[in-house]
């Protein structure tokens, strides 16, 4: 039976760590880390997210601003708030919360975001330096993960390490940390044939598809450490990861659960990513 990595235990160690660091810039260099959020619309699940987030800048000792804008603010207004934020030295961090109205390019609204200020890592500029193993910032999801595995006592160096999924914020990015690390990374999509094969042959299996129970106990490797970055909502209303855990804790040796695995670590994650960020722009780091 596997042993269940705790995200929430795990993510409040981040978290006390960030915080003490703020406190101390605080004492020794006056310095006060403030991070910008900025909402667009009224998504209900972005204003979730959004809450969440102030409480962690609180939680942390950092200053949060939030501008929440009318669903008909025009991408010209968001651009122009942007450009502000990049000027404002008491903003170290500035996060644009996805996904904005359908008249908005999220793509031109990422880029104008000043690459130093990218707390979530999304702008190509810190897309490319996770490419060479140069980062600034880490993105806050697979970051979260490398955190988790750590928890576990893992080595990745010369594991098989297999991750579904490749989108730009969680997959790409995952199999980069992880071969950085010297992993033997397979990256598998919608079009990756033998997948249960694959997985079979993981020691590191991190699931990011969105598609409810889509891993089974049958496709884990006995003792792989499985890691299930998954979010999907039922129609009961329950929250549910990509791996059906029941079957898949049998075979695993450590496994996260959802909710109380991934989910708390992204935001632990941007809190550190913000306190680099104002060190960095104060010459600390
Ligand atoms: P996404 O952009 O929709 O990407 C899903 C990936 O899964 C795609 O690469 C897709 O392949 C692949 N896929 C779909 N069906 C597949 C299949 N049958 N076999 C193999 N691969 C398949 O999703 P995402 O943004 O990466 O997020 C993935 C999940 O993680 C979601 O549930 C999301 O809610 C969750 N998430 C959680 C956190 C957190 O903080 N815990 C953060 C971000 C995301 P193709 O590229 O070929 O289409």
């Amino acid at each position: 039976m596997a042993q269940i990595i705790d995200g929430k235990q795990v993510s409040a160690s981040v978290k006390q760590e960030v915080k003490d660091e703020a406190a101390k810039l605080r004492e020794e260099k006056g310095l006060k880390v403030g991070l910008a959020v900025v909402i667009v619309g009224n998504n209900p699940a972005s204003r979730v997210y959004v809450n969440n987030k102030k409480k962690a800048c609180e939680a942390v000792g950092f200053q949060s601003f939030e501008y929440a804008l009318d669903e008909a603010t025009t991408q010209e207004q968001l651009l122009d708030l942007v450009n502000v934020l990049n000027r404002d030295d008491r903003v170290n961090g500035i996060l644009v919360q996805l996904p904005l109205p359908k008249h908005i390019d999220e793509k031109t609204v990422i880029n104008a975001i000043s690459p130093e200020k990218d707390v979530d890592a999304f702008h190509p500029v810190n897309v490319g330096k996770i490419m060479i193993g140069e980062y600034a910032f880490l993105p806050c999801t697979p970051a979260g993960v490398m955190r988790l595995i750590a928890s576990t006592g893992t080595e990745i160096a010369g594991k098989q390490c297999v991750v579904i999924g490749r989108s730009n914020i969680v997959g790409k990015p995952m199999a980069m940390l992880l071969l950085h690390e010297s992993g033997t990374v397979t990256v598998c999509h919608s079009k990756t044939k033998n997948l249960k094969e694959i997985c079979l042959g993981a020691d590191i299996l991190v699931v990011a598809v969105g598609r409810a129970n889509f891993v089974t106990g049958d496709m884990i490797k006995e003792g792989a450490v499985v890691i299930d970055v998954g979010m999907n909502r039922l129609d009961d209303g329950r929250l549910c990861g990509d791996v059906e855990f029941e079957s898949a804790e049998k075979k695993a040796s450590y496994i996260t659960p959802v909710p109380g695995g991934v989910g708390p670590m992204t935001i632990a994650m941007l809190m550190k990513n913000t306190l680099t960020a104002a060190k960095q722009q104060n010459g600390l780091a």
